[in-house]
């Protein structure tokens, strides 16, 4: 399957990733105005203990540009995804009242492990890494921030063609999720469209 196809075919163009993401990141600039902001933090949100951060097709489709884009997307990507879906089970799927997904915790594979930790660029990291923010200054240690979620709304409001998107990902790949851990969304663009890789080693 061709990714220059697949990305006509479904209606996604990457160069509006940053204007999917204008008033979450002005949000986050008003925070950085305030002194409320991460440059004093290890990235506690990122990891094992406190991130079970999900997404859509969309934004995982986002993160693959930002790979691609930086020539990212190697044999070593494919390791380091492997090993994060291994360590914490993202593929062991359960299911609570239904259909709802039971949410994993885990260390995402991007993070870096210090201050400025993440390494997916701002213009295109899932939106609720860029909503959740501290609401007090000068903060280094967890307990100190939260999401924003009247401007993920709003994001959404203003970008009703994400849905769109979406369903046409799903529709084209036959997805039964609509949000998913980051490494076992990634890894399903990076299985598609990158056969030169060893899946299997
Ligand atoms: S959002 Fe909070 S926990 Fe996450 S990096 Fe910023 S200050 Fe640290
Ligand atoms: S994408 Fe970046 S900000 Fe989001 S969880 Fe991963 S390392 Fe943290």
């Amino acid at each position: 399957m061709k990714l220059t196809n697949f990305i006509k075919d479904i209606g996604y163009a990457e160069n509006t990733a940053q204007i999917r993401r204008k008033v979450l990141i002005e949000q986050m600039h008003q925070k950085i105005s305030k002194q409320q902001d991460c440059f004093n933090c290890k990235g506690h949100c990122c990891t094992y203990s406190y991130n079970s951060m999900r997404v859509t097709p969309l934004e995982a489709l986002d993160v693959y540009f930002y790979l691609l884009n930086n020539n990212l997307i190697n044999q070593s990507l494919v390791e380091k995804l492997k090993k994060n879906i291994k360590d914490f089970r993202l593929d062991r799927e359960v299911y609570i009242s239904g259909d709802k997904e039971l949410r994993r915790y885990y260390t995402c594979p991007f993070y870096k492990n210090g201050v400025k930790g993440c390494g997916i660029g701002l213009g295109h990291k899932p939106y609720g890494c860029i909503a959740f923010m501290p609401y007090e200054t000068n903060v280094s240690i967890a307990g100190k921030c939260s999401t924003n979620t009247q401007v993920l709304i709003e994001r959404e409001i203003l970008n009703p063609e994400d849905d769109l998107i979406n369903q046409n990902i799903r529709n084209y790949f036959g997805l039964y999720w609509t949000k998913k851990d980051l490494p076992s969304a990634l890894m399903h663009f990076v299985r598609t469209f990158n056969k030169n890789l060893n899946f299997n080693i």
